[in-house]
């Protein structure tokens, strides 16, 4: 499946599923959906990047109505950020994520800052559907009129500077490597590392995907690139980004990858103890959704913190956070959340609190990771051809372990009495059943998720 249009957004193979006319229409509909002013557009370092956005400048400027500022590459937490700060009325931002280099796609950002909730994705694609003719028509001619003056990764920087203490970090003489895999990262992010007076080496730097030696998805099987280095150079640690530079995943200071789900849990765990000490504002809770590692229950568990969980989406860790008002969130892929800076996954504000906590606790990332408990998680899935079945599928596995302590609010939930927990919902994007276990031991987690298939099959 090339093409996927869902309430996260837009993303294809571009000239081929994902083409300039449906990426002028969703221009269209966003310029209805922003109703005037202005909104800022960013992209990654795809190579077909100028030719979606000129393609969604036309439908942005379909009527003359909407002033265009062009931030370039930038991250989208960046976009997120500054889109809040200057007050514009909207963003967008040209990135298809951690998909492979032909892929593109686009991701809405609302005032202030946060993506679209469902409510307000599904009235955007309502407004894609209504797109007629002559708007397209209207979309083909005009000026384009783009600003592109704007320095906007400054603003960003500014804001990370609030809640760090750099001259603290300067002089614990931390010595990083990084990985922007030729992403939108690849400008700023060795800018924040200066900024913090670490001494840094870069790899996979230049801001071009196409010269990325690495897959995108900052998996641990994707980065021994990133360890070799980290050994090499004796660093303290390495940080690896996606393309747009929402996630962020982490080596330690002997090479090793340690998961994606960890980057949250230290992140919360340092934000806890800063609330705790007075130094930093919010309630004393995190954030995150249903499917994310139960080591951050053990870490608010530390802190006397409440877990809120959310269903799967970013947007509803980030409405959750608002609500809340909590110090921290996120997801269990490598997305940190500090409401200090933005409601968005934040690999720069990730990295800059990570390198404070080395700085503070003069310990190595090792020793921080060993902290806290490990379990193991499997992933399996089943196939479900509608909602129908999906309906079925998820009644029986309610019946099944109806004597459970059960969530529902996305797909069910199971916390058993260990601590262990499987979760089993229906694919946003693919016709699928997603099951997810966690587990002290891999057996458990591979017998969860087996029980439930042969369960619900
Ligand atoms: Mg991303």
């Amino acid at each position: 499946m090339t093409l996927k249009i869902s309430i996260s957004g837009v993303r294809g193979i571009y000239g081929e599923t994902l083409t300039a006319e449906l990426v002028k229409k969703f221009g269209i509909a966003f310029a209805r959906y922003a109703g005037g002013g202005t909104v800022l557009v960013g992209t990654d370092t795809r190579q077909s990047g100028p030719a979606v956005k000129e393609a969604l400048f036309r439908g942005l400027r379909f009527d003359g109505k909407l002033k265009i500022v062009d931030v370039g590459y930038l991250p989208t937490p960046s976009v997120q950020v500054v889109v809040k700060a200057l007050g514009a009325d909207g963003g967008v931002i040209v990135t298809a994520s951690h998909n492979p280099p032909r892929w593109n796609g686009l991701k809405f950002v609302r005032p202030d800052g946060i993506f679209l909730p469902p409510n307000e994705a599904q009235k955007l694609l309502d407004l894609y559907e209504q797109v007629s003719a002559e708007d397209l028509a209207l979309a083909r001619e005009g000026r384009l009129d783009v600003k592109t003056e704007l320095e906007a990764g400054a603003i960003h920087l500014e804001k990370l500077k609030k809640i760090i203490d750099i001259e603290r970090i300067k002089s614990a003489g931390l010595k990083v490597v990084m990985d922007t895999c030729c992403g939108a990262g690849a400008l700023i992010t060795p800018k924040l590392l200066d900024l913090l007076g670490v001494r840094h080496r870069q790899i996979n730097a230049e801001p071009d995907i196409e010269k990325c030696r690495r897959a995108l998805e900052p998996t641990p099987v994707n980065i021994t690139e990133l360890g070799q280095a980290v050994r090499e150079f004796g660093a303290d640690i390495g940080f690896a980004q996606d393309p747009d530079a929402d996630r962020l995943a982490i080596v330690d200071e002997h090479g090793a990858a340690i998961g994606e789900d960890y980057t949250l849990c230290l992140v919360a765990e340092y934000m806890l103890g800063l609330l705790k000490q007075g130094r930093l504002a919010g309630a004393n809770k995190i954030c995150t959704n249903l499917s994310t590692t139960r080591i951050i229950d053990d870490v608010a568990a530390k802190y006397g913190a409440e877990v809120i969980r959310t269903k799967i989406g970013e947007v509803n860790v980030s409405l959750a956070m608002k609500k809340t008002g909590a110090v921290a969130g996120g997801e269990g892929n490598g997305g940190v959340m500090a409401p200090a800076v933005g409601f968005g996954r934040d690999s720069l504000a990730g990295i800059a609190l990570l390198l404070q906590y080395l700085a503070e606790s003069g310990k190595k990332v090792s020793e921080l990771v060993s902290g806290n408990p490990r379990y193991y998680m499997h992933k399996t899935k089943l196939d479900c051809a509608s909602e129908q079945q999906a309906a079925e599928i998820l009644a029986k596995l309610q019946a099944r372990y109806a004597a459970e302590k059960l969530d529902t609010q996305d797909g069910v939930k199971i916390i058993f009495a260990d601590g262990s927990w499987l979760h089993i919902r229906q694919s946003n994007t693919e016709p699928i059943i997603r099951i997810i276990a966690e587990a002290k031991t891999e057996e458990k987690a591979r017998a969860l998720c087996a029980d439930a298939v042969s369960s619900g099959g």
